[in-house]
This record gives C-alpha cells, structure tokens and sequence, in this order.
C-alpha cells in the first residue's frame, strides 16, 4: 500500500482523518464521528439540502454535477423505496482516489450514505465497490457491522426512531458500470450495460426506485460539510467549485500520491511544488489532467485552475482527478496505443461507433506501432475518433474519442515522424503483449 503523502498547500477535509486509525469506529467516534448525521437527524431533509446546495460541492466522480440539486431532485412522495448508491467502481485509468477514503476513512463513506438518506427519505444505501478492489471490502464491512453493532445502523439509529442500512456489494471488473445506469443494472444482478435516459435515476433508479447515485469522495464530503457549514466548505474553493478536492498525482513526478487542494489550485504548482517537479530532472512532455478520458495537455497549457470550469475553458476536463505527468522520455504513439487498447477492451459493444470505433482505432495504431503505418493513418485516426464524439450510448465513446483526438491534434508531428521511422515488416511488440491484462 502506498504510503500517505502531504504537503503544506493541502487543505485536509475529506483526508483529515487519513493515517490516524479511522477506520477503527471508536477513533473515528473520537474525531467528531457521526456527529453530522445526528445533527442531520435532527435538522430534517431541507436543512440538509440546503447545506449541501450552499457548500457548492459538485460531484467528485468526473460530471461535476452540484450535489445539493441533485438530491432536490429526487420526489418526496414516492410509491417505491428509495435508494442511495455510492459510487466506488473507480475504474478510469490514472485514478486513485477513492480507494484511500475506503481504506483510511470508511465510516466517512458510511456516515455521508445516511446523510444522503436522511435528504432524500431513503432508510437504504448501498456501496459499491470496483472488483479490484476486493481487498478492501474487508476494511469497508469490518466497519458497517460495527456500525451496526454501535446501533448506528439498522432500525432506531441512535434511538431516533429513524431506521436505516448499508449494504456493501463489489463488480466483477468492468470499467462500464462506472456509469450510473450500468452501475444499477449490475447491482441488480444484471450485465452491467448502460439504461435508456430519461428516466433518469432520480425518478426511476435502482429497482425502479428513485435514487440518489454519487462518487464516493462526494458522498465522503457531506458529513464535513454538515459540520463546517455549507457556506464554509465553499470558501475553500474557486467560484461556482466549493470545497476541495482529492487529486492523484502519478506518472514521472518526485512525490506521486493523493493530496488534497483546494478546487481552483493551479494545476502547475500542483506538479512542480506539491509533487515535487518532474522525475530525475527530465522535461515534461505532456499531462492528462483527469483520468485517461480527458484530452492531453503540453506544458505551456498546464497554467490553469483545477476546477471544472477552467479546466473545460482549458479545452480539456477535470475529470476524475487523476492527474498523469508524462516525461519527455514517452511515446504518444504508444501511449494513445494503450489508451485506445483500455477503451475498445472495455466498451459494451452495444453502439455501433463505439464498438467499432474503438477497434479500428486499436488496430491501426497497433500497425503504426510495428511499423506498419502511412501518413493516412493519422487521419484516419482523427476521422474515426470525431466521428464517435457525441455519437454514442454512453460517456464511454466519448471517453475514448476526446483523448485519442487531442493525442494525433497535438502531437501529430511525433505520430508522423514514428511512421517515417519505422518501417513495416519488424514487428516491435504485440498490442497484447504492450496492454498486457488489456
Ligand atoms: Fe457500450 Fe460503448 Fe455504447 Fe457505452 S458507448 S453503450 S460502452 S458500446
């Protein structure tokens, strides 16, 4: 397990608990735990929305969606049962984030599930946790029966008169049900493939229920900003971005990790001064800022806001926080190589542009790669990935077609100088063996 990092630039909310034994229910108790939901208990549903809408939190799994309206949005009246789902199936390449909330802070998680219950009218959550990360499912149901055996959980929370569960449930592996529809079908027992919207799952969700779906790190968020006030919590961040976030700093930098900044932190200092530089004293040749689907930045890009807003102004995306520095030593061409092959392994194959977007992508760059290429295919790469863009079922598509777009627009001169210098006929590794598991 990686070890915890910090820097004195971070402002520790979500993380303030990481590496001091939370995960234990008494020490968690200790350091204000479950204090929040017994207020929230106490306030009732609108307060609790109310505070949500003031914090200006915006979901932390990648959309940006503002929290506190989208728990507003889900009926009061309802004939079904309602449902709170966390997102924990944190799958997209370069993301790393949630999986330190699971592991040093789950009551965190469980707390903000009843938080969100309690505003919506919910007395049922459950948390879903991505395959690979099994390993922690034992940290995360260690600490709901503990939660129940405390009396937090279960009918007559806190002798309230008010019940509520969590159940805790893991994937089987695939990057799609990430998406919130997919995510519903799977935990329905299903294949985990997306649903049609509208309806979307605030009206008709889980089990036909409406149902409030967010990313972990949001959910974790709500019990601090019950505590510091929602006003509070959005002075930490930029405008229109409250709060803060947790970023997951990988690739060739001197202190890769998971730090926490304020929204709106400049995405270059968060390089250069929180992690320390690049690697070994190399160049920085490029930044995907957010997880693999967001487009690449060059380094004279990189002087912007990490919120969601500057971040879109920037031409590229927030994303899911996972930030992923690339030295001059890499190659685009098999870096888009790998990406692509991430993708087209893990698209349903329900949309035909997806499906075989994805695959011709793969495959003309894998011949590239071995040395097969002509100057055409880098066209034919932009051609196939525009025509995905905005054309397909789910985010998945567009999340292949944004960064292989940015990738042969940006560096379209290395792609054309690798086909003038490698020529056909000396196959240099298969697209297998490059993606390995992929
Ligand atoms: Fe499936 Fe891809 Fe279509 Fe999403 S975009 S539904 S993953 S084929």
């Amino acid at each position: 397990m990686p070890a915890l990092v910090s820097h004195p630039d971070e402002v520790k909310v979500v993380s303030r608990r990481f590496g001091m034994g939370a995960a234990d229910i008494e020490k968690y108790i200790e350091l204000d735990g479950y204090k929040a939901v017994q207020q929230a208990i106490a306030e009732g549903p609108d307060w609790i929305i109310n505070q949500m809408k003031a914090s200006g939190l915006r979901g932390r799994g990648g959309a940006g969606f503002p929290t506190g309206m989208k728990w507003s949005f889900v009926p009061k009246q309802a004939e079904k049962p309602k449902y709170v789902l966390v997102n924990g199936d944190e799958s997209e390449p370069g993301t790393c984030k949630d999986h330190v909330i699971f592991l040093h802070d789950p009551h965190a998680v469980i707390e903000g599930t009843m938080i969100a219950g309690l505003a919506i009218g919910s007395k049922l959550g459950f948390i879903y946790l991505r395959g690979e990360y099994r390993y922690l499912l034992k940290v995360v149901e260690k600490a709901v029966a503990d939660a129940y055996a405390k009396g937090f959980l279960g009918k007559n929370i806190f002798g309230t008169g008010v019940d509520f569960d969590v159940i805790t449930q893991t994937g089987a592996g695939a990057y799609e049900v990430g998406e919130e529809s997919a995510l519903m079908e799977s935990l329905e027992g299903k294949r985990g493939v997306p649903r049609i919207k509208p309806p979307f799952p605030a009206v008709v969700g889980l089990y036909g229920g409406p149902t409030v779906i967010n990313n972990a790190e949001t959910i974790a968020n709500a019990p601090h900003i019950l505590l510091m006030g929602g006003e509070a919590y959005a002075k930490l961040g930029s405008e229109r971005n409250g709060g803060t976030r947790l970023f997951g700093i990988s690739g060739h930098v001197e202190r890769p990790g998971v730090y926490e900044l304020p929204m709106g932190y400049n995405l270059k200092r968060a390089i250069y001064e929180v992690a320390g530089g690049i690697k070994d004293g190399k160049k920085l040749k490029a930044v995907v800022p957010g997880g693999s689907s967001c487009p690449v930045m060059l380094p004279e890009e990189i002087d912007v806001g990490l919120d969601f807003d500057q971040m879109g102004k920037a031409g590229t995306m927030l994303g899911s926080g996972g930030i992923v520095v690339l030295d001059e030593t890499v190659s685009i061409v098999e870096f888009a190589l790998r990406t692509i092959a991430f993708y087209q392994h893990e698209s349903c194959g329900w949309c035909i542009p997806c499906r075989e977007g994805t695959d011709w992508i793969k495959k003309t760059l894998t011949r590239v790669y071995n040395g097969g290429g002509n100057k055409k295919d880098v066209d034919n790469v932009q051609y196939l990935a525009e025509n995905m863009l905005g054309r397909t079922f789910c985010p998945l598509g567009d999340a292949a077609a944004m960064p292989t777009i940015a990738f042969v627009k940006k560096f379209r001169k290395e792609f054309e100088d690798y086909i003038e210098g490698h020529k056909a006929g000396t196959p240099i590794i298969t697209v297998e063996q490059l993606v390995g598991a992929h």
